[in-house]
């Protein structure tokens, strides 16, 4: 059975959207240093919690941003999944960025294959992962309001996610 217990935890306090912002470009800095010592192998997996306003698509934004995505990163509101192509230490990634906020059947996830994209090396940032039966993430973020600002509660279930959370500066 699954520990109850993350294998390391951080809260962060995000006074602005700037802020949530810079943490983001943060991660991007930590996944490029653990890329330096190890693979993706079969691929990570970051789940994005909190309140609809939570602020998890500004974080995948600027997530892709600070990995050198230079187009638009909408919403995938209706697509589900929209992936991204991008370059971490000279070497390619696909980060996948979900958002299954509005999939009421799973069948329609595991008919489109989405399953497989977890297994492929890629990244694959899911908000509302709640909507499907998906394994530990390696990390979960959890967004909170606190008035105008947000709390973000960081948990790491996997050694590849406690390695990269101890990367994060
Ligand atoms: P979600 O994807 O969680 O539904 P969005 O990222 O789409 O949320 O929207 C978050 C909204 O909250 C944006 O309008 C953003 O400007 C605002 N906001 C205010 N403070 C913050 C913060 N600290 N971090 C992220 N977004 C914030
Ligand atoms: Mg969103």
């Amino acid at each position: 059975m699954e520990g109850m217990y993350s294998l390391d935890s951080k809260i962060f306090f995000l006074e602005d959207e700037a802020a949530t912002q810079n943490l983001a470009a943060a991660f991007a800095i930590a996944l490029s240093r653990y890329c330096t010592t190890e693979g993706l192998g079969p691929g990570m997996q970051w789940h994005l919690m909190g309140d609809l306003g939570a602020g998890k698509t500004t974080f995948a934004r600027a997530f892709l941003g600070a990995c050198g995505y230079v187009g638009r990163v909408n919403s995938p509101t209706y697509t589900l999944c929209e992936p991204y192509s991008v370059v971490i230490n000279a070497q390619p990634l696909v980060v996948y960025h979900f958002d299954l906020y509005r999939l009421i059947h799973e069948q329609e996830w595991e008919e489109a294959g989405f399953r497989d994209y977890f297994s492929q090396g890629a990244l694959c940032l899911v908000e509302w992962p709640q909507r499907v039966s998906l394994p530990r993430p390696d990390l979960n973020l959890r967004l909170v309001h606190q008035g105008l600002a947000r709390e973000l509660h960081i948990d790491a279930w996997t050694s590849a996610g406690q390695k990269l959370l101890m990367l994060l500066q």
